[in-house]
């Protein structure tokens, strides 16, 4: 058996016992990593590594106590900080910034014994569902290299379903955990909005964004979501949740959406899905109709709310602090107008503009206004449905991973990518994908389970009882 095909647990149990070395481990990763990096999942594999390996290999043998996640490698998105180490955001912006001090979760991973293994490929400051607006090139899917590894956590999602690392963090904003789990194969969660606290993270839509796993496993998911979630003092929207583990049951009461039935009707996956809700069904689990009329609104608030946010959350990168500054500005006006045109991608520009005409005087009623009050009665409905099932269902995305430059010249059909995944996030409410079928590509296609805020253990639940029925989607 090779290291990647171990849970999590056993790679701690393995370690701890002595039955390998974390040496080995972080060895067998790099290898790994030289194997596939024809992927480009990787920007960077910390040059300590082997070292803190081998601190960790001494602990054990001096017998100390060691943390749950003792010797184990794990790969960050490259929008999380990491202290002394690069942190790009996919930026050219960002390329040489080097991070002050470490992210909330990356404290909490360090202080169990983790070995913060990787920096890994994403879209430019996370905006993007098909990891090709990169400065540092296009993330390929682990499964077809011809074809996209879904964004903007593609290259965390590839790490994991290559085998490089056993688990990759990434961040979801509107569905880039979840959307490249899915084109992928592998499991990704996001949690409740303020699960993990994004202190050390950079989000550019604050009031949606959270980092969490992405892993193999339904087990080594929650497993890591335990370890990085928290309230934190330093993050004010972070909280503290028991994850649901009471509401925990034999058999639940799932959801189809009225309102996104007929688009799910017409997927070319929708046997599969039949498929699945029929297995399901079968099992003892009980399907109901649920009436959420603003979810079809949800994408369009979504592209007015997250550019919105971007606009302001970006406007610190003026060319003075953190990065890039243009080499030929003249005066400090054109410091900032060649500072950010060199610095950020088109993907990036696109939304600033969006978000500043949205939030533009004249516009800002009828848009941002409207579109927060839209979001306003999306979480109502959510809720109102929470009362009659305890899960909604549906495909994570409408597809399986399309071709590399199939979509990237049509913004809008890129948008379309997050139709099923958006609603969770502007309702604030967990969802996770995991793999469930494969499409006419042979690539995997992901199911979302969606359920009412700070009950991740029923989705954790409910996944690994539909895996176990379906043994994983093969
Ligand atoms: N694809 C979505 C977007 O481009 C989601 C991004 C994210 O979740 N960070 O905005």
């Amino acid at each position: 058996m090779e290291f990647k095909d171990l849970k999590l647990k056993d790679l701690v149990q393995g370690i701890k016992e002595k039955q390998f070395t974390s040496e080995s481990l972080v060895k067998y990763c790099i290898e790994q990593a030289e194997k596939y990096e024809h992927l480009n999942a990787i920007i960077e594999i910390f040059d300590d590594v082997l070292l803190k390996a081998k601190e960790i290999d001494k602990k054990v043998e001096r017998g100390e106590k060691l943390g749950k996640l003792a010797g184990i490698p794990v790969a960050i998105k490259d929008n999380i900080l990491y202290k002394g180490k690069r942190a790009g955001c996919a930026s050219k912006f960002m390329q040489d910034f080097v991070s002050p001090y470490n992210a909330t979760l990356v404290k909490k991973l360090l202080d169990e014994d983790a070995i913060i293994f990787a920096r890994t490929n994403m879209d430019e400051f996370a905006m993007g569902g098909s990891c090709e607006n990169s400065c540092y090139g296009v993330c390929k899917n682990a499964i077809d290299s011809d074809c996209v590894a879904g964004g903007s956590s593609g290259g965390s999602a590839v790490c994991v379903s290559a085998g490089i690392c056993p688990v990759a963090i990434g961040t979801d904003t509107g569905g880039s955990i979840r959307q490249p789990s899915s084109f992928n194969g592998v499991v990704g969660i996001k949690p409740t909005y303020g699960t993990v606290s994004r202190y050390g993270i950079v989000a550019f839509a604050s009031s949606t964004d959270q980092a969490s796993p992405i892993t193999k496993t339904v087990e080594d998911n929650k497993y890591m979501l335990e370890i990085i979630a928290g309230k934190d003092s330093l993050d004010a929207t972070s909280i503290e949740s028991d994850f649901g583990a009471s509401k925990i049951k034999d058999k639940y009461v799932i959801g189809i959406c009225k309102q996104l039935k007929e688009g799910i009707e017409k997927l070319e996956q929708y046997s599969k899905f039949k498929e699945a809700i029929d297995i399901l069904e079968k099992a003892g689990h009980k399907i109901v109709e649920v009436d959420i009329e603003h979810i079809k609104n949800s994408l369009a608030c979504y592209y007015i709310i997250s550019p919105a946010e971007a606009t302001s959350n970006l406007a610190r990168f003026d060319g003075v602090k953190y990065t890039t500054r243009s080499k030929d500005a003249k005066t400090l006006e054109e410091l900032y107008i060649k500072s950010r045109s060199e610095g950020f991608g088109k993907e990036v520009q696109r939304r600033i503009i969006l978000g500043n005409y949205v939030l533009s005087s004249g516009y800002f009623d009828a848009y941002y206004k409207k579109a927060k009050r839209v979001q306003e009665l999306l979480k109502k409905e959510f809720e109102r449905a929470f009362e009659k099932c305890d899960v909604i269902i549906t495909p994570t995305t409408a597809g399986e991973a399309f071709e590399i430059g199939g979509k990237i010249s049509d913004p809008v059909s890129m948008y379309l990518e997050d139709l099923f995944t958006v609603p969770a996030s502007l309702a604030g409410i967990p969802a996770i994908s995991v793999p469930y079928s494969l499409g006419k590509k042979d690539l995997p296609l992901g199911l979302q389970f969606m359920s009412a805020e700070k009950t991740e253990a029923v989705l954790y639940d409910l996944a690994d009882k539909f895996l176990k029925l379906t043994k994983g989607g093969k």
